[in-house]
């Protein structure tokens, strides 16, 4: 079994990965709406993509979903390390 991800400051293994400036083909998106009793409108997270043929991005931003601290670093020597 490989060593999952571990945040450098709380230790959680889960972690969200934020691309920015993404050229995507063949993709599948997904877009959830929730209904807002108090503003009266629904609302959403934002698109997700669920798979693609090939992504290419100008950067990223990997948040650890414990603490919410900026783990890229830490994510991008975790996946040289592991060879992801
Ligand atoms: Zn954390």
């Amino acid at each position: 079994m490989a060593e999952p991800f571990k945040c450098p400051k709380c230790g959680s293994n889960d972690y969200t990965i934020v691309l920015t400036g993404c050229n995507v083909s063949g993709a599948t998106l997904q877009e959830s709406f929730g209904w807002n009793a108090e503003s009266g409108e629904y609302e959403s997270a934002g698109t997700v993509i669920l798979d693609s043929e090939s992504v290419e991005n100008d950067g990223g931003q990997a948040i650890c979903s414990g603490c919410e601290t900026d783990v890229s670093d830490a994510v991008a020597a975790y996946e040289t390390a592991h060879g992801a």
